[in-house]
């Protein structure tokens, strides 16, 4: 698209000795694949290569066995073996002419070591900042020696892979070099702390050898952050961090930005709008000459010129928004923005690797999937037969179905029992902090739109009979679930007697405007987001609510989606009374009644009213009466009905939408027994019994 007002974003950008084709720049990000999974992480960055990302970075890179901070799955370089993993990586970048980026980490006092057993290194002895009973040992002069030739030598392993730009990574607490930097960490009196000169000695010794290592051919950017939101305490940009960056000005070849730690950093859009961190980062282009990119959830092409027009960024840094849309940048210079999948800051991607998990997406159903499925998130197979196709239910799961199966090229209906699309992902969208949730939503009904062989029946509640009566060949329930209304989830595994139905609430009712009155016990069972969004629903509405949990904390799931301090921080700001570590164990006469989780100990508190955030139940009625008449469905001439998303069990709205998208890959593929995806089995050691 020449002559647009986003060609700006399409300029070259020198970095260094290498040449960016254009302004966007995958930023590291961590995808719970790492060494564990190296075919997995290829194919997934081959895709933002693909999709036209100049700078495509693998996630951080562990550069010896001191810095392991498994059971995270983040790449290696800790000998020349691990060097074929990552030149896999580089090599399928570098099809489609984009720069290859790894960021090497020494993880200090970060890294538990748990598998390599080795002491934590620190430039002060520390706890580690998990519960592990560890402590790091302040490193002394030799040990800074060793870092400084592992990095080094990391460097030269990096470049053999074929990697285009070797960080420097002194950013998110994580890392030694910003471990040295922070007052909060480096209690140092050598000439490695005190004055930030002395603090900032390490990081410029890295850089420095790094450049002589490597600095002939390949970039070498700092992963910095310029403000660890404590104040003083730590550096902030308009005291150290900015007085950091003066004194480094142009020694790296690229400034990469952060704010804060990595929940800062991926702030999710509960707490934080687009282009969030401007204000702390916007200094770094003043004071030096080299490029800065930074992130900030960037899905508007608007935003993202206007971030370069205004001299904020020179290359707009992403991974959640690439994560949605590894297309994103074809999209942008193809001029079809109404095509891109926006992420809507969820951060369940950050989940997978909080769990361990191969990463996965809200937004993008093929995200991790690429090699072990061989899913590509803009191709899809085309249909294999004339079959027609009924989709019940348009919520996520139906939506992404019909979708997907629409662009194989059936002939699709989605049958939908309100007269609105969207299913939960209309509903939970007005909720507090939830509205950007809406794009799942957005994008699939822009897509439909496009899709002529997709017909969309609204208003129509379909039942058995007339499922039957609508003469088409295969049929797919997503028709959901609601939330129950009797206690059953984790505390209760049974109904919870004795409770007055007429003062018991679900999420349901809420969403539907069905609003308690007086004091309410939000009952958080549930332990995702949904407990804790209710409470804060019914606070806004001036009622005393009073948050019940058997956990420890509020939306205790929500730590693997960087979430749940801010959760905590918020329900507690805005005056939500949390009792934690009690179950509710029943309700009567305006009281509910409570007992620990630990000792069975009750008290009661007055309340009018009871929201239960605890499990849901699928709605299924109609697959079951599909199911008890037998041939008669076969008669009708449906060869298939299956069900998916909340309806087959529920789950997450990324959990729906893949169900959906799963459905219309294989659709039509013969039931098998085989594992349904590849696994990247490693070869067993040369043995002896080594005793
Ligand atoms: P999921 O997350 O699995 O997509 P949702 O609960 O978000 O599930 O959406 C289910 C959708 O199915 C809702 O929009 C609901 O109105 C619709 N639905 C449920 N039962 C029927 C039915 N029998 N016929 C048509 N639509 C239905
Ligand atoms: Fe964005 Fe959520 Fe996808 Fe992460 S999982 S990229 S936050 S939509």
């Amino acid at each position: 698209m020449n002559g647009s007002r986003y060609d700006i974003l399409f300029e070259p950008v020198q970095i260094g000795p290498v040449t960016a084709k254009n302004r966007f720049y995958q930023v590291p990000h961590c995808n719970g694949m790492g060494h564990r999974a190296p075919s997995g992480m290829a194919a997934m960055r081959r895709v933002k290569a693909e999709g036209g990302w100049a700078v495509v970075c693998t996630e951080v890179c562990e550069i010896h066995p001191s810095a392991d901070i498994s059971p995270h799955n983040e790449a290696r370089l800790w000998d020349d073996r691990d060097i074929p993993a990552l030149a896999r990586a580089a090599d399928a970048i570098h099809e489609f002419d984009s720069l290859a980026g790894v960021e090497l980490g020494h993880h200090g006092f970060r890294a538990q070591n748990r598998i390599s057993r080795e002491i934590p290194l620190g430039p002060s002895s520390h706890t580690v900042v998990s519960y592990d009973p560890v402590q790091s040992r302040a490193m002394d002069k030799e040990d800074i020696r060793n870092l400084r030739r592992w990095h080094a030598a990391a460097a030269r392993r990096a470049k053999q892979a074929g990697f285009d730009l070797i960080y420097v990574y002194a950013a998110h607490g994580l890392t030694t070099p910003m471990q040295f930097l922070s007052r909060r960490y480096n209690q140092r009196t050598d000439e490695y702390g005190g004055s930030l000169e002395n603090r900032a000695r390490l990081l410029r010794e890295l850089i420095e050898e790094t450049k002589d290592a490597v600095g002939d051919t390949c970039a070498v950017p700092v992963r910095i952050c310029v403000d660890e939101l404590v104040g003083p305490a730590g550096l902030c940009s308009d005291g150290e961090g900015r007085d950091l960056i003066e004194m480094l000005a142009d020694l790296p070849d690229l400034w990469d930005v952060t704010v804060g730690d990595w929940s800062n950093d991926s702030r999710p859009s509960r707490f934080g709008e687009e282009a969030v961190h401007e204000d702390y980062v916007s200094f770094v282009k003043q004071v030096t000459s080299k490029p800065v990119v930074s992130v900030g959830r960037f899905t508007s092409p608007d935003t993202m010129v206007s971030q370069v027009r205004r001299g904020v960024l020179d290359m707009v840094g992403a991974a959640r928004p690439s994560i949605a849309d590894p297309y994103l940048p074809n999209k942008i210079k193809e001029g079809r923005l109404d095509d891109i999948r926006e992420c809507i800051g969820c951060n369940i991607c950050a989940a997978a690797d909080n769990t361990y998990t191969p990463i996965r997406c809200t937004q993008n159903p093929t995200m991790g999937e690429e090699w072990r499925r061989n899913w590509h998130p803009e191709l899809i197979p085309a249909r294999e037969s004339q079959d027609r196709v009924l989709v019940v239910g348009a919520g996520p799961a139906g939506l992404e179905c019909a979708v997907s199966l629409g662009k194989r090229g059936y002939e699709v209906a989605l049958a939908e029992a309100t007269t609105e699309l969207g299913g939960r992902v209309l509903r939970e969208p007005l909720l507090p902090g939830l509205s950007a949730w809406g794009r799942v939503r957005d994008y699939r009904l822009g897509q439909l739109h496009q899709l002529a062989n997709v017909e969309i029946y609204m208003d129509s509640h379909m039942s058995a009979d007339e499922i039957l009566g609508a003469e088409f060949d295969r049929v797919v329930l997503a028709t959901g679930s609601s939330w129950r209304r009797d206690g059953v989830a984790r505390y209760h595994r049974t109904p919870l007697a004795g409770l007055d139905e007429k003062v018991i609430y679900t999420p349901d009712d809420i969403m539907a405007g069905r609003i308690p009155t007086g004091p309410t016990v939000v009952f958080d069972d549930d332990h995702y987001y949904m407990g804790g969004v209710i409470a804060e629903k019914l606070r806004d509405l001036g009622l005393d609510v009073t948050l019940v949990t058997p956990a420890p904390v509020v939306s205790g799931w929500t730590a693997n989606t960087l979430e749940q301090p801010r959760i905590q921080k918020r329900l507690l700001d805005k005056g939500v009374t949390i009792v934690a570590n009690q179950g509710l164990v029943g309700f009567s006469d305006q009281s509910a009644k409570l007992a620990c989780a630990f000792t069975g100990r009750e008290t009661t508190i007055e309340a009018n009213s009871v929201v239960m955030v605890t499990s849901r139940t699928s709605h299924d009625s109609v697959y079951n009466a599909l199911a008890a008449m037998g041939d008669q469905v076969r008669d009708a001439g449906i060869k298939s009905f299956s069900r998916i998303g909340d309806s087959l069990a529920p789950g997450t709205i990324a959990a729906a939408v893949f169900s959906g998208h799963r459905y219309a890959r294989e659709f039509e593929k013969p039931e098998s027994d085989e594992v349904p995806f590849l696994r990247e089995v490693s070869e067993l050691g040369p043995w002896s019994a080594r005793n």
